[in-house]
């Protein structure tokens, strides 16, 4: 056998598909070899009792990024990409994000310089888009997609990113004709502006009225609406951070009829409730995120999506900011709901979250785990299969887990710069406590040695369609041809 840079032997691996006993050994940043028996390379990881998992993708995070209030997150390419991967992630796909005016070159410009400084792990992009001109759409877009940019964000809601029904049209048949995947957030805007009006007129400023106007209908009834869209032009579309069994329930649907349907979820719908947005005083704002968590029928909703294959990928979708006048709370004690930081913190505990509260307790199983954080995001994206699984000649990309190993989550143990965690006081079972990066073993035990700057850019290629999609029919194809 070649010379080998690391071997991981004696572990229990596990992919999107498979479960065996083995041995992997990297050379050059790859894995090289799976088998038994492996002789030690250079430097040898016992593993015996571990689990070794594909290194996460989380392709829902906002690092770095302007919100259109003009509020900066927290983290910075490196505090995020820290924290991501001591909590066994490997790989993120954060936005570029386009405010209206905005060319898309400058904006991938500058986003890449700042992640190429400061990443300390691989990262591909998705657009944001606020502003689908013609000249976006039939110029920039394509070019972009050539250089790897593959997908794409678009706002049903807020008053600065928001597109509307005839830009949505647009943008999904661009989209597709160029190879691309558009992800949406879909709530209906004015039904959120008209709720929350009418509270405000009326002294509800608590952040628990956050929830009250985020209500479950906006986001089902815009779902939908996109989901039709998608149908009627016979388009992909992702719906991201799904929060509400209604909007589970019209995925479904649309999805037995052979919809081409994706969907993500996120720890904050499964392990936070609207309970939380409603402690008292100003600590509701903690939790915070549009669309808000729900209740405990929405979390059963996810977790029978997740093991149903409703879901194909789950994300943290990070959205940092600090329980104080720069982020959450720009007017202290009197800022009102509308005026929160919208978003929550979960890049390093999406794992274990997960790990812990899915397979820990039988709700899912392991490869679905894998699935769900790391090969869906892969494939979806256009990664697939250099990153998101564990092959010969995919990047090594690899988390060694001690599934037995408890950890009581606390703020101060957690790499992100945001100062305080929604999940503070949880006790979860299994954490990655070896994280190796393109054969680097970058977190052990606990301890960094990553350089900042040593992640890469990975450009993605087209994205996979699902399996159960339907053959297109002649009139669908009639259609398409009228319209194109
Ligand atoms: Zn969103």
């Amino acid at each position: 056998m070649q010379d080998l840079d690391l071997t991981i032997r004696n572990g229990t691996i596990a992919t999107a598909a498979d479960t065996f006993s083995g041995d992997l050994g990297v050379k050059d940043g790859r894995i090289a070899v799976l088998a038994r028996g492996l002789a030690p390379g250079k430097r040898d990881i016992d593993a015996s009792g571990k689990l070794v998992l594909p290194g996460g993708v989380d392709s829902h995070c906002h690092i770095e990024q302007l919100s259109s209030n003009g509020v900066m997150t927290a983290d910075d390419f490196y505090t995020g990409t820290v924290s991501a991967v001591h909590g066994g992630t490997t790989t993120i796909v954060p936005f570029a994000a386009q405010h209206r005016g905005m060319k898309i070159k400058d904006v991938v410009a500058d986003y890449s310089k700042r992640a190429a400084e400061k990443a300390v792990i691989d990262y591909g992009f998705h657009l944001i888009l606020a502003d689908p001109t013609e000249e976006v759409l039939t110029q920039e877009l394509p070019e972009y997609i050539g250089k790897g940019i593959t997908s794409f964000k678009v706002y049903m809601t807020y008053d600065l990113l928001k597109i509307d029904d005839y830009q949505m049209l647009d943008v999904l048949l661009a989209a597709e004709k160029h190879g691309a995947l558009v992800m949406v957030h879909a709530e209906n805007h004015d039904v959120i502006r008209w709720l929350a009006k009418r509270l405000l007129d009326r002294g509800h400023t608590e952040p628990k009225f956050h929830a009250v106007s985020h209500a479950p209908l906006a986001e089902s009834e815009a779902a939908n609406r996109v989901i039709q869209f998608s149908r009627l032009l016979d388009v992909p579309v992702l719906i991201v951070h799904v929060s509400g069994a209604e909007s589970v329930r019209a995925i479904q649907a649309a999805r037995a009829l052979g919809a081409r349907v994706y969907a993500e979820t996120c720890p904050q719908y499964l392990f936070l409730k609207g309970s939380d947005i409603s402690r008292p005083g100003m600590e509701g704002a903690k939790y915070c995120c549009s669309p808000p968590p729900r209740d405990e029928a929405s979390q059963n909703a996810l977790w029978a999506g997740l093991a149903d294959g409703t879901f194909q990928v789950f994300s943290s979708d990070h959205a940092p900011y600090r329980f104080d006048a720069s982020g959450k709370l720009p007017k202290g004690e009197k800022t009102s709901f509308k005026e929160i930081a919208n978003g929550v913190p979960g890049l390093e505990l999406r794992m274990p979250l997960l790990f812990s509260e899915g397979v820990g307790k039988g709700r899912i199983s392991l490869n679905e785990f894998v699935a769900l954080t790391a090969t869906n995001h892969a494939r979806i994206y256009g990664m697939y299969p250099r990153k998101g699984t564990i092959a010969v000649g995919s990047d090594a990309d690899v988390g060694v887990w001690d599934p037995d190993k408890e950890t009581k989550i606390t703020a101060a143990a957690i790499h992100d710069n945001v100062g305080y965690t929604p999940y503070e006081g949880r006790t979860i079972k299994g954490w990655p406590e070896i994280v190796v990066s393109r054969g680097r073993v970058v977190v052990e035990n606990g301890k960094l040695s990553a350089e900042k700057g040593s992640g890469k850019f990975v450009r993605c290629g087209a994205p996979e369609p699902l399996k159960h999609e339907r053959k297109p029919t002649t009139e669908m194809r009639l259609f398409k041809a009228l319209i194109s």
